[in-house]
């Protein structure tokens, strides 16, 4: 279960946000409680760089109050306990529904979060916080990788039903399931259709472009990522690359681990699979397509 629970500075957040807070700052944001019940929780599988255990919040000797959205009544009441069909890292998580801009933590505690568990303070910060609970408002990333991890599951998912249900147009059946699931990209409405593109053709507006490249180091801190797709229907390799400009990046965890992994496939000559958040630009008419990332949250390099 995804358990909104308040941090430190009595912010709300779910585990998966816990970790992505941590890839980018380093910091976690203890002590944490329930946001309902203001038991304490301790989250669990959050510090590393990562995807494929489900971030969790777990809770100590005491159980939440059974009235709280968590607990043995209130679970029913607030359908926190409903699964999704999809999931991402293994957890009971969604398609998040939102790719936001990573949040500063708050500076002052809001009133509620002070260890009082009487019925009338719980009642009070379900009413005040009870929105967190419903699916749509709790699924926000600020991650590509978070976005990336859940289309890749539902694809999974649909080609899989595809396939039992014997449908024809397997491509257009997946396109079509994908569609219904929205998914904003910093304000703009797509979904996981249309956030997606292949990095080999042309493409308005700002998209997850995804493709398979080689790494090459320019000067001392930065990369290219080089398209080795090929144009559809053709033996030519797409003109495009990514400019990843490390040396511009946040010093943290995520862009440590972005650099070792470039330098290892810059050393190995060895292609990656990337996915990156951005704008393409055509440097010229017939000439090559390119963007620029310089926060490492908007580019992910998935594993072999
Ligand atoms: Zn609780």
């Amino acid at each position: 279960m995804s358990e909104v629970v308040f941090d430190c500075n009595g912010d709300d957040v779910l585990a998966i946000q816990v970790k992505e807070h941590f890839l980018q700052t380093g910091v976690i944001n203890e002590p944490f409680q329930c946001a309902f019940c203001l038991i304490p929780v301790t989250p669990k599988a959050v510090r590393g760089d990562e995807f494929r255990v489900g971030p969790h919040f777990q809770i100590g000797d005491s159980d939440h109050s059974p009235d709280c959205p968590y607990g043995s009544l209130g679970e029913k009441r607030h359908n926190t306990k409903k699964s999704s069909s999809t999931r991402i890292y293994g957890t009971e998580v969604f398609l998040p529904g939102r790719l936001v801009p990573h949040r500063a933590p708050s500076t002052t505690v809001p009133g509620g979060a002070t260890g009082v568990t009487d019925a009338l303070g719980l009642a009070s910060r379900i009413k005040i916080h009870g929105d967190l609970l419903s699916i749509e408002n709790r699924s926000t990333t600020t991650l590509v990788a978070t976005a990336v991890e859940a289309w890749l599951i539902a694809r999974r998912l649909y080609y899989g039903e595809a396939r039992d249900k014997r449908v024809r147009e397997d491509h257009k059946f997946v396109s079509d399931k994908l569609r219904n699931h929205p998914l904003s990209l910093f304000g703009r409405e797509l979904n996981y259709n249309s956030a997606f593109h292949k990095f080999v053709s042309e493409w308005k507006g700002a998209a997850i472009h995804y493709g398979k490249a080689a790494v090459e180091r320019i000067g001392t801190a930065d990369y290219i990522l080089r398209s080795v797709d090929t144009i559809k229907n053709s033996d030519t390799a797409f003109d495009g690359f990514v400019r990843l400009q490390t040396s511009a990046m946040a010093s943290n965890l995520m862009t440590k681990k972005l650099v070792e992994s470039l330098d290892t496939h810059n050393a190995a000559g060895t292609t990656v699979q990337w996915f990156g958040y951005g704008a393409m630009v055509q440097n010229g008419p017939g000439t090559s397509w390119t963007f620029d990332i310089v926060e490492s949250p908007l580019i992910y390099l998935k594993g072999e």
